[in-house]
């Protein structure tokens, strides 16, 4: 009879990616079959729901059609029976281990309390590194070991890996959750071996003591950090080793796939493939709108559907923007003292969009005005003082300042070091002349133009 199972599973598993085979359908076991039930096992809770919600149906039917009969289904799960759900107890773990009456501890210091699941908004493109980390975080180092959660900037990596050390921290508070940035780890280290070589003192044990042993749970933010890095490699080589060892999980976030990783030796990238790897990619419209609403919800913004629309339709590549993007425009509503709408979303989104770097240099601004007013380069970088090239040398500074992402010093110090302060008022006065006299906004929007065009 468990073959009618074995069948009705297989039968679907075209219709699922290679990931979610191995991380849904496998670990679930089917105990028995009989008298119209099914008795199935899963890890825990949230994998038996998710299994319950995404897949069951379709095997119960293709099982129930090659049975010609229906099924009752009975869920255990291994977790409920009181089976640990990790499997090692490794016995500084147990030692440390608190009493149950003792009061929760406090959230370790380097997790951002927002950064937790239920603030984390699932879609299309980040369903299946939130399963993983939900995974990973029921049942820490029995299965995916490490996790590998990769995608671009601004997609969530860092808050689902801080998740995962709220979720740990909540179920076990006694458990040591570390999580650090690679950065840190880099500097810490090397910090560390500088201070062993003048002193002689024990500065490398301290950190390996913080690192490789004290550690049930580690997090690594940006790994992609140890590029290039041979001796802080080495170093986290037998810190990954240490640890996964000894049973602890490891989660690791990164913006390039291991593979991709330049200057990272061999032995690093292939461990960090032994366990699942998981990619955020950039949420589709409808998930960017829920995470608007629900950001909005959480600040007490009181944002209307089409305004929220409005954003997510303009603000594409990244969740961070999207966030910066409401924030502006709540502060904006509250400061004008009006009403969120999709005309103050639109006003904001316009001064969004025209104030985006350019990518211009500053030398390309300066040729394109003194070709604009013909004046020679080296005269608008230089001192002279009479009106035919004070007026295009203002205009460039004032272009300058709006298309590239210089300082006031800095733009002075490239017309030929002139003070800042110099600068700041050839943009005031640029600024007020714009506002006056039409002639001058003309010849400045046709230059930003000009500039601006790719
Ligand atoms: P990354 O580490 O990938 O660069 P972050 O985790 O720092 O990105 O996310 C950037 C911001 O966007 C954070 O404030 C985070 O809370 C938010 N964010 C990203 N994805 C989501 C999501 N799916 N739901 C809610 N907030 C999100
Ligand atoms: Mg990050």
């Amino acid at each position: 009879m468990l073959e009618l199972w074995t069948e009705a599973v297989r039968s679907i598993e075209p219709l699922v990616k290679p990931a979610h085979r191995d991380l849904w359908l496998r670990p679930i076991e089917c105990l028995a079959i009989d008298d119209g039930r099914i008795r199935l096992r899963a890890p825990n809770r949230y994998h038996k729901e998710w299994f319950e919600d995404n897949f069951l149906p379709s095997i119960l039917k293709d099982l129930e059609s090659r049975a010609q009969r229906a099924f009752k289904v009975d869920f255990e799960v291994i977790e409920d029976q009181g089976e640990p759900a990790r499997l090692s107890a490794v016995s500084s773990t147990s030692e440390r281990r608190a009493p149950p009456s003792l009061p929760v501890a406090a959230r370790p210091p380097e997790l951002v309390e927002r950064y937790t699941f239920d603030k984390f908004v699932v879609g299309p493109t980040n369903q299946f590194a939130h399963a993983a980390a939900r995974m990973v975080a029921e049942a820490p180092a029995s299965r995916w070991n490490p996790l590998f959660i990769y995608g671009g900037v601004g997609l969530g990596k860092t808050h689902l890996l801080q998740a995962i050390g709220h979720e740990i921290h909540r179920q076990h508070p006694e458990w040591a959750v570390t999580f650090i940035t690679c950065e840190k780890f880099v500097t810490d280290f090397i910090g560390s071996m500088m201070s062993q070589k003048r002193a002689g003192g024990s500065s490398m044990e301290e950190f390996r003591a913080r690192y490789r042993n004290a550690p049930d749970v580690l997090l690594v933010d940006d790994i992609q950090f140890l590029s290039n890095k041979d001796s802080s490699q080495d170093e986290f080589f037998h810190t990954f080793n240490a640890l996964h060892y000894a049973h602890k999980q490891i989660v690791l976030a990164s913006d390039k796939l291991p593979a991709e990783l330049p200057g990272v030796e061999d032995r690093l990238r292939s461990r960090f493939t032994w366990g699942l790897i998981a990619e955020v990619e950039t949420p589709d419209l409808e998930t960017r709108v829920a995470i608007l609403k629900r950001k909005a919800e959480l600040e007490k913004v009181d944002l209307p559907d089409e305004a929220a629309l409005y954003l997510a339709a303009h603000i594409k590549s990244n969740v961070r923007e999207l966030e910066g993007a409401l924030l502006r425009l709540a502060a904006r509503a509250s400061f004008q003292g009006q009403a969120i709408s999709i005309d103050l979303a639109r006003d904001a989104i316009s001064k969004l969009v025209a104030n985006t770097p350019t990518g211009l240099t500053i030398e390309a601004v300066q040729r394109e005005v003194a070709a604009y007013f013909d004046v020679k380069l080296h005269d608008l970088k230089g001192p002279k003082r009479h009106r035919a090239v004070a007026h295009p040398r203002m205009v460039a500074m004032y272009l300058a300042r709006k298309l590239t992402n210089m300082s006031y010093p800095e733009i002075g110090s490239r017309f030929g070091g002139k003070d800042h302060s110099t600068v700041i008022s050839a943009v005031r006065k640029i600024e007020r002349l714009c506002g006056e006299d039409p002639s001058v906004r003309s010849v400045v929007s046709t230059l930003e133009s000009h500039l601006r065009q790719p």
